[in-house]
């Protein structure tokens, strides 16, 4: 049977009102739109009820890029014919689209007026492929489902509902810095918040010990595969030198090493946000799993961001996380072996060997008082650099 395109299905948009409703679906089919262009698929793209029917020939490929486009609920390679063609071709294909299927059923989804119900349509389908083909009718668990979507006298036939990724149209909710690591949460964080919408700027801190540049390299390997999900919107990414601030708050707080450290990361977050108009920053925090990360912790950093700090895995397992990074793609980029950074196989060179638990909020600003803090932000502000071009 020859297939005339991908049907594609959207869910949480549909319930909105009906201006942000056209603002979400324009949006998601410019996604696409970007997306198949990217690849050189050519299409012919149209939306009419609630549905963005992707005409191709290249099926498969326009399934590998739709299955990266936020927004997508399922997509269904489908089969176009007139509502007069319909239970002719059903007779001529009932063997072809049941293939070694034990048990069917027929759904048909109806809009327009005509003579019988939707229900009618099932019946005298299901009739027809079961004097066709001899199999049996099941309607509570059908190895095959034929679905019909009948819109006045057009018909679309498909019998596979493959899921999408779900969220919300990619650039439908604003901008966010990323803190990103590279390891395995920061990528899980910054992708969950893509799905929600939100275009991302990935925020890498980046401090080099003696040369070694492993964990810039692992950083932009992670970001070469979240770019793929990122489809429709920039991704400006930026890196900045952070040996600097922990050669400082080594000396001046060892204990204090990783709440200070992170409490200049959101700074320098925080400052790029407001240069590129982005409304929050985003961490790959997670409750309780390594020491930096109690909920005295999390609070006393906190306080350092201006903006919301947005911690979508905040109450994730570790194995959670994981299965995540394996779907979106990320996981093995994450795990290369780095020999700096806050890695999970060397660790950072600067974590001290007993990281505060329950920092004090008084300490933290004693401590931050005795160094030159506005010196220090200056400093990495200074070596705030893109490098999107590079990568
Ligand atoms: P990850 O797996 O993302 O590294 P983690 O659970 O190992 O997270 P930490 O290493 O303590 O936790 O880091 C907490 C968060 O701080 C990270 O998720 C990330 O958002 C941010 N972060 C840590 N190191 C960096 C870095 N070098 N550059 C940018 N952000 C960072
Ligand atoms: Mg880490």
């Amino acid at each position: 049977m020859i297939i005339d395109g991908v049907l594609v299905a959207y869910g949480e948009i549909a319930l909105k009102s009906t201006p942000v409703r056209r603002i979400f679906t324009q949006k998601l089919i410019s996604n696409i739109r970007c997306g198949l262009k990217e690849e050189g698929i050519r299409a012919k793209i149209s939306h009419k009820w609630s549905r963005i029917f992707v005409e191709t020939t290249e099926i498969d490929k326009a399934i590998n890029v739709l299955k990266r486009i936020f927004g997508i609920v399922y997509m269904s390679p489908y089969k176009y014919v007139t509502l007069n063609e319909l239970e002719k071709f059903i007779s001529e294909s009932a063997e072809e689209i049941l293939g070694d299927a034990k048990s069917f059923a027929v759904r048909v989804r109806r809009t327009g007026k005509h003579s019988f119900t939707s229900l009618d349509l099932e019946r005298k389908l299901g009739s027809i492929i079961k004097e066709k083909t001899g199999l049996k009718v099941s309607l509570t668990n059908p190895e095959k489902t034929v679905f019909v979507e009948v819109r006045n006298s057009d018909c679309y036939l498909y019998t596979e509902k493959i899921p999408g990724s779900g969220g919300l149209p990619l650039g439908t909710a604003g901008k966010v810095v990323c803190l990103i690591s590279g390891g395995i949460d920061s990528p899980v964080a910054a992708w969950l918040m893509m799905k929600r919408g939100c275009s991302i700027i990935p925020l890498f801190a980046y401090f080099p010990r003696g040369g070694d540049e492993s964990d810039l390299k692992r950083f932009i390997e992670v970001i070469k595969i979240l770019r793929k999900w990122h489809v429709g919107e920039e991704m400006p990414v930026y890196i900045f030198r952070h040996n600097q601030n922990l050669v400082a708050f080594r000396k001046t707080a060892p204990r204090y090493t990783c709440i200070l450290c992170r409490r200049m990361m959101y700074r320098v977050a925080n400052e790029l946000a407001k240069k590129l108009g982005a409304k929050a920053v985003v961490t790959g925090e997670n409750l309780a799993q390594v020491a930096s990360q109690t909920l005295q912790n999390l609070s006393v950093i906190d306080k350092a961001s201006e903006l919301p700090v947005l911690r979508p895995l905040i109450g994730f397992d570790k194995e959670e996380s994981i299965a995540l990074a394996k779907q979106i793609g990320t996981y093995d980029a994450s795990c290369m072996k780095v020999t700096t950074g806050c890695a999970p196989i060397k660790g950072c060179w600067a974590r001290p060997s007993k990281p505060v638990t329950h920092a004090k909020e008084e300490l933290v600003t004693k401590y931050e008082s005795e160094i030159d803090l506005k010196g220090l932000l200056e400093e990495s502000l200074k070596s705030l650099r893109e490098i999107s071009g590079t990568i």
